[in-house]
């Protein structure tokens, strides 16, 4: 397990998030900012090479 920090899609704030790779090379769970309370949908990619990719988006879109 290990934290990765994202950007709140919502108010630009950062939050940190705990990743497990053991859930899977792909993951995708909505995250509620810690500052504004909006839910964020995120996206985690692993690689290979033990990196980690996170995309935070607005999980509500207009
Ligand atoms: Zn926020």
């Amino acid at each position: 397990m290990s934290t990765v920090t994202y950007s709140c899609a919502f108010c630009g704030e950062d939050n940190d998030v705990l990743v497990d790779p053991s859930g899977g090379s792909r993951q995708t769970f909505t995250e509620d900012c810690a500052v504004c309370c909006r839910p964020n949908l995120i996206t985690l990619a692993f690689g290979d090479d033990g990196t980690v990719r996170l995309d935070a988006v607005q999980e509500y879109e207009a």
